[in-house]
């Protein structure tokens, strides 16, 4: 899978060329590709992508059902936009909205039982890696969201790794320090679900992937694709990158 992630870019006429751009380029892809857009865009790309190989995800959604909570959007409202997707956890919801791994946990489900996929991510931020605690940072995020699932229900959830150091800095993870963190991934996961469940686990990697490393950082045995942020933006961009998976 490539998926792209617009974050809080681009207004909803500009989000529009955007997706028509990737339509008219994005006809026969090798791969999944999702893109990731802000809600208010969701509907109208959503439509506007229907028949095509391009599926479209929310970047976050409420950890409420419904009700009285101002200003916030139900994983039920981002499913009846015609979005399957929905990233949860990324870096920047966690340090700058103070999403928990027991509020991700809520978020997840509401996804889950809304027919909604996750992309669910973990990383670890620079400190924790320089003292070399990524392991156990990454371990303890997958337990606090993911792992009470049913094996079923974890079969519908894609990770993305993504460092924090290299989310939006430039600094990519060397393909060797991504390799041994998705085997890494993926070994949690065969010990939580068994072998098969793990195979079967699709692991992205975000943090600076572009089209100029995107083809050295896939080509890792445990990297099954990327989650790219600023690249995405660039319609030319996102279809190298979706070539060189
Ligand atoms: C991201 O935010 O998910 C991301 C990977 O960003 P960038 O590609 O810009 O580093």
């Amino acid at each position: 899978m490539v998926a792209g992630n617009w974050k809080m870019n681009k207004n909803l006429q500009e989000g529009v060329a955007l997706a028509t751009e990737l339509k008219n380029m994005v006809t026969n892809p090798a791969c999944k590709v999702v893109i990731g857009t802000p809600f208010i865009h969701l509907a109208t790309v959503a439509e506007l992508l229907k028949g095509t190989p391009i599926e479209v995800a929310a970047e976050n959604c409420a950890d409420k059902e419904k009700g009285a909570f101002t200003g916030e959007v139900s994983a039920e409202m981002v499913r009846s936009t015609g979005a399957t997707y929905c990233i949860l956890g990324h870096s920047e919801r966690r340090a700058y909205y103070h999403e928990t791994a027991a509020i991700l946990k809520d978020k997840v489900e509401l996804a889950l039982q809304n027919g909604l996929k996750p992309i669910f991510c973990i990383g670890e931020v620079k400190e924790e890696r320089e003292a070399n605690r990524q392991n156990e940072v990454v371990k303890a995020q997958l337990e606090g969201s993911l792992f009470h699932l049913s094996a079923e229900d974890f079969g519908k959830i894609t990770l993305a790794y993504e460092p924090v150091w290299a989310i939006g800095t430039g600094l990519t993870a060397t393909p060797q320090q991504a390799e041994e963190m998705h085997a890494y991934i993926r070994s949690l996961v065969a010990e939580r679900y068994g072998k098969q469940v793990a195979d079967d686990t699709t692991i992205l990697y975000g943090g600076s992937c572009n089209e100029k490393n995107a083809a050295e950082l896939f080509a890792n045995e445990d990297v099954d694709g990327g989650l790219i942020g600023g690249a995405s933006l660039i319609a030319e961009k996102f279809c190298a990158i979706i070539a060189a998976r």
